[in-house]
């Protein structure tokens, strides 16, 4: 194996340290530091950042990322047994590896060390879309985070990055197009995994937008809720729940009554949302 900073080979480490892969923890392992410096390298430029993890595992992104240069790793993990593992690393890299032991939903991720931060991870699947809509839902925006790699299977990567254009458009794709520009980097093969998952994965960079459209967060959540829960309707049907005459909404936000969800782009979105809260009053 070509290694990249002298450090054992992955397979080693995963077989010293017992770490046979959970299915409830989403454990996928990269074991090709080729592969994982790809990905470090697909963040930008990594000096003087700090970069924040999630779920290193045995570590082979995390290796990837302090051999790419950056000046901390903050790096959050689960399971036990990968703590023993990861120490080895932070031992080589002295002071530029800290390894948090806990629930990354639990914990506030993007509050973690100095700036520019930049968040990179090969995510455990199960918890991969509820990290990613806290991360693009601080109450300021632009958040503290100046970019996002992060790795999902591929169908959920399509949803992130759809526009109204592809079928994949959804509440998330809206979510994500209001406040950042998304790009898909690469896919990786599932044979790259140690166990191999089902489908096919894909990078994901997030760059947040510095002034998005105007509008509130939760409003935009709740139009988007109503129109898409029904989005083969048209809004004049959709944006019933949202207790005012759908008419009087799509009048104001400037849309055609008649236009289901999957064909509103995210200004639209926006426009309904703003057209919501002047009906309320807020
Ligand atoms: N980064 C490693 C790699 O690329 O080989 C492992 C990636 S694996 C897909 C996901 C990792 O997230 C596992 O190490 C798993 O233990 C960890 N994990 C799962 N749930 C977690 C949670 N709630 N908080 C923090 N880490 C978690």
């Amino acid at each position: 194996m070509n290694q990249i900073d002298g450090l054992p080979p992955l397979r080693d480490v995963i077989e010293r340290h017992g770490l046979s892969a959970l299915k409830s923890l989403g454990q996928n392992f990269l074991l090709d530091l080729n592969l994982t410096s790809r990905i470090a390298r697909s963040a930008g430029s990594l000096e003087g950042h700090t970069v924040v993890e999630i779920g290193p595992g045995p570590g082979g992104l995390t290796r990837a990322l302090l051999a790419n240069g950056a000046a901390k790793v903050i790096a959050v993990e689960r399971d036990r047994r990968a703590i023993a593992a990861l120490a080895e690393i932070q031992a080589h890299y002295p002071g530029r590896l800290e390894v948090i032991e806990g629930d990354a939903l639990a914990i506030d991720t993007a509050a973690l060390g100095e700036q520019p931060l930049r968040i990179v991870a090969n995510l455990p699947y199960n918890i991969a879309t509820p990290l990613l809509i806290g991360w693009l839902s601080p109450a300021t925006w632009p958040p503290r985070w100046s970019s996002m790699s992060l790795m999902f299977q591929k169908e959920v990567a399509d949803r992130i990055t759809a526009t109204e254009e592809d079928d994949a458009y959804g509440r998330l794709g809206v979510l994500v197009g209001w406040r950042c520009r998304a790009t898909q980097m690469f896919d990786i093969s599932p044979k790259a995994f140690v166990p191999p998952p089902k489908v096919t994965s894909t990078v994901v960079h997030f760059e947040p937008r510095q002034e998005p459209l105007p509008c509130r967060l939760a409003t935009l959540e709740a139009v988007t809720a109503a129109a898409f829960g029904q989005r083969r309707k048209m809004l004049r049907q959709s944006l019933k729940p949202l207790g005012f005459d759908p008419a009087a909404l799509c009048a104001a936000a400037d849309l055609d009554p008649t236009v289901r969800a999957e064909t509103v782009p995210v200004a639209g979105f926006v426009r309904l949302a703003n057209a919501l809260d002047a009906l309320r009053g807020q």
